[in-house]
């Protein structure tokens, strides 16, 4: 993470500054000043270079929150390989939004170069001159951190993160952020007869995790918990039901997604230490077609007793969601909102620029979560939740089958997930979670989906 550091006057050359009106800077020089006036209400973000240094200036004027996360990104196009540089910006909220694009561009996955070293951008330290305080700039910090890992996870082959490791990396961030995390390992699972994640697990070397996560402080504003859930298949072939290769298998690394993103939320939540009771469980496995897999035909009996006629192996996502799902009623839970690369069929519907959701919650939670979208740009679009969609999730000789009619298979899969849920349930389809083309500040590959969503939708309930 590029290190931010408030400051008085500045002291370094390089400069960017984020204004109204140009004439105000006391920053800019006279040539400065005339060269940038000409193109100012034009030009929303432009630079001038000369041997001193780069200087910035951005119209912040009536901007939309976003377009000064775009600046952030454009900005940094321009200067990740200059080492350090001054950002000046009065208004706290432009600042924030600033930091928030510059430091999303400039994530970087490089692990697995050999030259990472030379790799790497070189800008490591900005400071800034802001009416921002401390505090909230080192919230803004935290949330990014947050991002980072979410997509750090998501952009992890399953060759190092498998359903143990990525147990191992809650665990780690609890120890850190002072959340509790408890690993529920093979032995446990079948103990408690979750038939879902089991039958998905059959065909695996690697044995499924269950990790329950409780962020509870003592100022928690909720009496009853709010509950996540994330889909945490480190993996999917698609099992007997295998995937081809291109554009499909060969990016099934992400298929954990929704895991990334509730652990991420639980992370930010208690760094920042905001006021609210919630608890993320990830129930984690790959999925393959090995010797004992589970078959197309098969019926499983969940960990609530329902039983579910297979139809399909690569419908194996809500299969683990379920017993989960079923698992948080447990906590009488004031909401549960699970989160997963769910479906293709999201995908067909509204493409990578954004999640879907749906849900039974009441209609203060559904607007407040596609409002916090549309602020944060980590944006879900909602579709219906009719219950004609659950007649097509009905078996011929079990109590569910897996697979929906070949239409609308985002809320057939919605609608068999609803049924585990006791309690009133949103479920979030992440659409968005992997880009194979870089957009912005979200850049390439992972975009640690939902992160910034569900951290301020959870940030405003505490309110
Ligand atoms: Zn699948």
């Amino acid at each position: 993470m590029i290190q931010v550091t408030k400051v008085k006057n500045r002291k370094r050359n390089n400069k960017v500054i984020l204004t109204d009106e140009i004439l105000d800077s006391k920053n800019l020089n006279a040539e400065e000043k005339k060269f940038f006036k000409r193109k100012f209400k034009t030009n929303k973000v432009q630079f001038l270079k000369t041997t001193k240094g780069i200087t910035f200036v951005v119209n912040t004027k009536k901007e939309p929150s976003d377009n000064i996360r775009t600046a952030g990104f454009k900005v940094h196009q321009e200067l990740k390989n200059i080492k350090n540089c001054t950002i000046i910006c009065k208004n706290a909220t432009n600042m924030l939004l600033f930091l928030e694009g510059f430091i999303l561009s400039n994530y970087q996955f490089l692990k697995y170069f050999g030259d990472a070293k030379e790799k790497v951008n070189k800008i490591n330290s900005l400071h800034v001159i802001t009416n921002a305080s401390d505090k909230e700039i080192t919230a803004q910090l935290n949330l990014l951190k947050s991002v980072y890992w979410a997509k750090d996870m998501v952009n992890e082959p399953v060759s190092y993160l498998n359903a143990i490791r990525i147990a191992e990396e809650f665990e780690t961030k609890g120890m850190e952020a002072n959340f509790n995390v408890d690993i529920f390992e093979q032995t446990k699972i079948e103990s408690l007869k979750m038939g879902g994640l089991l039958a998905v697990n059959q065909g695996s070397e690697t044995p499924a995790t269950f990790t329950i996560m409780e962020y509870k402080p003592k100022n928690a504003v909720n009496k009853k918990p709010y509950v996540l859930v994330g889909k945490g298949v480190v993996y999917d072939t698609g099992g007997l039901s295998l995937k081809p290769t291109p554009n499909s298998m060969d990016f099934m690394k992400t298929d954990m997604g929704g895991a990334a993103c509730v652990s991420g939320t639980i992370y930010a939540l208690a760094l920042n230490k905001i006021p609210v009771h919630v608890i993320a469980l990830v129930p984690a496995t790959d999925n393959r077609p090995g010797k004992n897999a589970y078959a197309p035909g098969d019926v499983v009996t969940m960990f609530d007793g329902t039983t579910v006629e297979v139809l399909n192996t690569d419908a194996e996502g809500r299969m683990v969601l379920a017993d989960a799902i079923a698992y948080a009623n447990k906590y009488k839970p004031e909401l549960i909102i699970d989160a997963a690369t769910l479906t293709g069929a999201s995908v067909r519907a509204v493409g990578v620029k954004t999640a879907v959701f749906m849900g039974n919650a009441k209609e203060k939670y559904m607007k407040l979560l596609e409002k916090t979208g549309q602020e944060t740009h980590d944006r879900v679009v909602r579709f219906p939740f009719w219950d004609e969609w659950k007649e097509e999730m009905k078996s011929d000789i079990a109590d569910l089958k897996n697979l929906g009619g070949p239409y609308a298979g985002m809320i057939t899969a919605g609608k068999f997930l609803e049924h585990f849920a006791e309690f009133p349930y949103i479920h979030i389809d992440l659409s968005n979670a992997y880009l194979h083309s870089a957009n912005n500040y979200n850049g390439k590959g992972a975009t640690g989906a939902g992160v910034r969503l569900l951290y301020n939708f959870f940030k405003e309930l505490s309110n």
